[in-house]
């Protein structure tokens, strides 16, 4: 058995110990010590990182007691070592691990539900539950939990024998009667757990709820806390600080300055619509009557400004009226519009004439042609 110097002291973060064995497996080392101060990955909390001796513990592992730390140097076995933790990395996860009891515990005093899944990942922690939580209650627990941080409770480890479990409340009740070890937090929850904590809830600083949303029957809660979540706050607080400004409107008034934004949008697009329509009738009005076939060009338009201009000025000629839109060097995308000629029927040798493709009804097809716009016009003309 390894012995668990962080089981003692969680704030443990240099540590001499004696390689007991140290094996090559592909291009790590995984070495076996006497005793360690480095969490291994478990409870859905990943493994410490740190150095031993100046090589990177690049993973820990326990399996039966055994605590095993992949590295990326050997070490000598009998050596005595000197381990350095990630102190940063080790006392973040502290923060986030001391705040999810305080949640868990929290949220089992007032609702009864039980935390069924725990994972904490680089940006977040998720908690689920098996029971349903909505907005309001969230709201309050979230409160509740910053209270209770604020007052700095004592967070206690203890290895109650056999005999007291049996009479000890506690969550996350293990099989185990043996070694269990509790996390206690003074008058807020008991819980059987292996991993470190911090050791007054005040350290943990701040919890912030981030996401909830429903979980096989139950509740996921996304969280932060501590310095993480602080962290995640200053992103967060920066983000709206530009929004505020890019929309010359007060912080805590940016939801209705995108609102704002979004209902002038819609103005705007409907303006440009009306704009469109009186544009194509100054065009369609310009355009000359004529007993053959007429064409015209615009700008950058989409299909459907092609087609509103098209209908307007069918009236003005007997045979086609064609509207293209594009350039010499990519093509033209058209619409050809006729009362008179069938153009399911023409397509083929428009197309055929202009390099085009495309086809649609007897009144009105669409496509693009390959060709100028002087050899465009020429065709037309002399339709
Ligand atoms: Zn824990």
């Amino acid at each position: 058995m390894t012995e668990k110097l962080y089981y003692k002291n969680s704030k443990l973060y240099t540590f001499t110990a004696t390689v007991l064995s140290c094996e090559q497996k592909g291009e790590q080392f995984l070495c076996i010590l006497d005793k360690t101060a480095f969490f291994p990955e478990g409870g859905g909390q990943k493994a410490d990182n740190g150095t031993l001796d100046g090589a990177n513990v690049l993973d820990v592992q326990e399996k039966n007691g055994i605590i095993t730390h992949s590295t990326n140097k050997p070490l000598t076995v009998g050596a005595i070592v000197h381990g350095v933790l990630n102190e940063e990395q080790r006392f973040r996860r502290m923060q986030n691990h001391t705040g999810e009891h305080v949640f868990s515990g929290v949220v089992h005093a007032t609702y009864g539900y039980t935390n069924v899944g725990f994972h904490m990942a680089d940006d977040c922690m998720t908690v689920d539950f098996d029971g349903a939580l909505n907005a309001e209650q969230l709201k309050e627990i979230e409160d509740e939990c910053n209270r209770l941080i604020a007052k700095n409770v004592a967070v206690n480890c203890i290895f109650p024998s056999a005999k007291e479990l049996e009479t000890l409340d506690y969550r996350s009740k293990l099989e185990l009667t043996e070694d269990v070890r509790l996390v206690e937090i003074e008058g807020i929850d008991l819980c059987a757990c292996c991993a470190p904590h911090v050791e007054m809830t005040g350290e943990v600083g701040i919890l912030k709820i981030l996401d909830c949303m429903p979980h096989r029957g139950g509740t996921r809660i996304t969280l932060l806390c501590g310095l993480d979540a602080f962290e995640h706050l200053r992103v967060h607080y920066n983000c709206n600080r530009k929004v505020s400004a890019l929309l010359s409107a007060r912080a805590i008034e940016t939801p209705q300055g995108v609102e704002k934004l979004q209902e002038d949008i819609v103005g705007f697009k409907r303006e440009i619509t009306t704009l469109q329509t009186k544009i194509n009738r100054l065009l369609a009005d310009g355009l000359e009557q004529t007993d053959g076939s007429a064409v015209m060009f615009l700008d950058d338009a989409k299909a459907d400004e092609l087609r509103s201009l098209c209908n307007l000025c069918l009236p003005k000629c007997k045979q086609m009226m064609c509207v293209c839109s594009g350039n010499d060097e990519n093509g033209y995308a058209y619409i050809i519009g006729s009362a008179n000629v069938n153009l399911r029927e023409k397509s083929k040798e428009i197309n055929a004439a202009l390099n085009g493709r495309g086809g649609g009804q007897p009144t009105m097809i669409q496509g693009s042609f390959k060709a100028t716009k002087e050899e465009i016009i020429a065709f037309f003309n002399q339709q």
